[in-house]
């Protein structure tokens, strides 16, 4: 497997590669939910490349930049032994060189709010760093996890607005037998507040409990019921809301023949650790 912390060195892996690219972008300390993109990336190209880049720019100022789990030797055998073709792991001085100045691709009906009211930039950053990956690694097809739902969302009108030619994918999120689901940020849990933090997925199944096995049509009702096990896990919930799964605004009902149905998303805090997650029920 190849890897390059340079620009030039990708590019040069880039034009040696016949057929076509996945491109998986992530922030390293990986899991299998990070290995499940790359398997779906090997589905829908010739080759796999992942970035493993802590992007500064996408972290507010007391956020955990500087704690976040960084296992690049680790993350590096995972690559290779699920096949990837390369990874690239730039420097911070290789993304954002010195003297540039900030460019921003904005999407203010979907980064203002949910993630983008609770972290301010957060979605400017992550447009920045991945319009840049797109640009540095030039794949056909880029795969995210549906965890991110939001960003996932961001991408895909970025993508679509600023005629990227790249085919962007959204991957099931993997979760543990347990039904928690797999993030870098887990490591920082306890015993004890991992069993709080199980309080999410509670939430968001009892939400679909709702909808798919009983039918309930009022979005406030559903959310009351998420609140409730979310406050009796001792969580310190930031939103826990149902939303129109393509614009992410609010519902006035759940309607039953919306075939893509509605978006359950949380995020809230155990402690110090922020988790975020989300269900999308009553697809057809
Ligand atoms: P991150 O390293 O957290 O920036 O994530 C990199 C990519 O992996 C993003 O597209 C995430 O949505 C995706 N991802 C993170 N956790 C999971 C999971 N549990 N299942 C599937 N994809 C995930």
């Amino acid at each position: 497997m190849w890897t390059a912390q340079t620009v030039a060195d990708l590019r040069s892996f880039r034009r040696s590669l016949k057929g076509t690219v996945a491109f998986v972008p992530t922030m390293g300390a990986l899991h299998t939910g990070h290995i499940s993109l790359i398997h779906a990336g090997k589905k829908l190209a010739d080759h796999v490349i992942v970035s493993i880049y802590v992007n500064p720019t996408q972290f507010g100022p007391k956020e955990d930049f500087t704690k976040y789990p960084r296992t690049l030797a680790d993350d590096l055998a995972m690559c290779k032994e699920a096949g990837a073709a390369g990874v690239f792991n730039p420097t911070n001085e290789e993304m954002y060189p010195p003297h540039g100045l900030e460019c921003r691709a904005l999407i203010p009906a979907l980064d203002t709010i949910l993630e983008g009211a609770f972290r301010p930039g957060h979605f400017a950053g992550v447009c920045r760093v991945v319009a840049k990956l797109f640009n540095m690694v030039q794949p056909d097809v880029a795969c995210f996890g549906r965890k991110d739902f939001q960003q996932l969302r961001v991408i895909e009108e970025m993508t679509h607005d600023l005629a990227m030619p790249i085919r962007i994918v959204g991957c099931p999120t993997l979760r543990d037998p347990d039904g928690m689901a797999m993030s870098s940020r887990n490591r920082y849990l306890t015993p004890e507040t991992r069993t709080r933090g199980l309080g999410l997925f509670k939430a968001l199944s009892e939400a679909r409990a709702m909808i798919e096995e009983r039918g309930e049509l009022d979005p406030h009702a559903v959310e009351a019921a998420m609140n409730m096990i979310l406050v009796s896990h001792k969580v310190d919930v930031q939103y826990a809301v149902l939303r129109h799964p393509h614009t992410l605004a609010k519902l006035d009902v759940i309607e039953p023949k919306l075939t893509g149905g509605v978006v359950a998303l949380i995020a809230a805090k155990v402690d110090e650790v922020r988790l975020i997650d989300n269900m999308v029920l009553g697809e057809r």
